[in-house]
């Protein structure tokens, strides 16, 4: 079935102010959305929080099933977070590292998360190797099987659908491979989740965390936690509270036994009634059909800027996303999304792809370094693609 392109329209109230080809950093939220949001602050506001939550229970707990259909997992699988960079952090800072071990990363891996492994790795005196790209800009899968059969690997953490650079990473080859080796493989989905269908049986992952607010259209600061039942107790989180464990008795306590563990008791309730609201969305669309819609704008995108002149599209890959990338000669990226801003078209700035490994130590970029990051969803229209291609020309 195809997305009825008129009817999300019409439920996305923000088409009628901005042309968002920002989805890659904030999608705009359906209607159905964040009227559940509103809707439960309104009922704090009227009965009490507390007493609020409890009349949602139900709900509340839905939104760990709706997870769990999203990605193919167990209820029991999932954890609730702020931030997709919380939810990937509370995971990996529970892994217990063996001194001198070494953790492969991709050279597209999300700089946050670097700068998480780096503070582990002097911590823990652990080795970051970071895996080459392939010819097509995509992880190296020979290096990859070259690093694991060295041994002494830790983990394996790679950002699926980089933030830049229009690709896809071969997930599930990656996948396949750790897990032949016994390895861990921690798995970013932050831009892929919302984008596509996933399923963390065939992507072999053993942890993968997702945000809320990009292209699952949720609210901001909401995102989760996936952690395969089969490790979860190898997992110790980092920090623990009344919500994270359960007492024993006698002023004891253990570590819950879900990946709650990974929680922490205080949340917004209406952001989380939010997020599965959502996916409740996202699913009902079909993630085969918002693949197959979002993939499609984007490849007019690429087609109809690569006919521009003095425009470049630096996209790489052999599988694309909505994520597209582009310089304009002479002309500084960030100069290119303020004049955009001015005509209401929105999209964001991103570091070149080619620089994104290399950036990291430093942490700080120059403006050559800096592309144009346009991201589609399946709510945009061609003509709206059309709109930012008419402005650059
Ligand atoms: C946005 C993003 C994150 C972090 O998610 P937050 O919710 O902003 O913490 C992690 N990885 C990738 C690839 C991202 O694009």
């Amino acid at each position: 079935m195809s997305i009825d392109v008129e009817a999300v329209r019409r439920q996305t109230r923000g088409v009628l102010c901005v042309t968002h080809l920002n989805n890659a950093r904030s999608s705009l939220a359906p209607g159905p959305v964040m009227d559940t949001v509103v809707g439960h602050l309104r009922r704090e506001e009227q009965i009490g929080g507390y007493e609020a939550a409890e009349e949602a229970a139900e709900r509340l707990e839905g939104v760990y099933s709706s997870l769990a259909r999203l990605i193919g997992a167990g209820p029991d699988e999932i954890a609730l977070a702020e931030s997709g960079s919380r939810a990937w952090a509370a995971a990996v800072y529970g892994f217990p590292f063996v001194p001198g071990s070494r953790v492969l990363i991709g050279r597209s891996e999300y700089a946050g998360n670097v700068i998480a492994l780096r503070q582990l790795a002097r911590r823990n005196d652990l080795q970051i190797v970071v895996l080459d790209d392939d010819r097509y800009g995509q992880v190296d899968l020979e290096q990859l099987q070259r690093e694991l059969e060295r041994g002494h690997v830790a983990m394996v953490a790679l950002t699926h659908v980089p933030m830049a650079n229009g690709l896809v990473n071969p997930a599930a080859e990656v996948g396949r491979r750790c897990r032949a080796a016994g390895v861990m493989f921690v798995l970013d989905a932050c831009q892929s989740v919302g984008q596509m269908p996933l399923d963390v049986q065939s992507l072999g992952c053993d942890v993968l965390a997702g945000t809320g607010r990009k292209f699952l259209r949720g609210p901001r600061g909401t995102a989760f936690l996936y952690i395969r039942a089969a490790v979860l107790e190898r997992l110790e989180p980092a920090m623990l509270d009344g919500h994270s464990t359960v007492p024993t008795g006698a002023g004891g306590f253990e570590v819950r036994g879900d990946a709650r563990r990974f929680e922490s008791w205080e949340t917004s309730a209406a952001g989380r009634l939010g997020l599965g609201r959502a996916v409740d969305y996202a699913l009902a669309l079909g993630l085969d059909a918002v693949q197959e819609r979002v993939v499609g704008l984007a490849d007019q995108l690429r087609g109809e800027l690569a006919a521009v002149p003095g425009v470049t599209v630096h996209d790489r890959g052999i599988t694309r996303c909505g994520i597209v990338t582009f310089s304009v000669k002479g002309t500084d990226a960030r100069n290119i999304r303020s004049r955009l801003a001015e005509h209401r078209i929105n999209v964001s700035v991103a570091p070149l792809p080619s620089a994104q490994a290399d950036s990291i130590p430093t942490g700080t970029r120059q403006g050559e370094d800096l592309v144009v990051r346009a991201s589609v969803h399946y709510y945009n229209t061609e003509t709206e693609v059309q709109r930012l291609v008419g402005f650059l020309r």
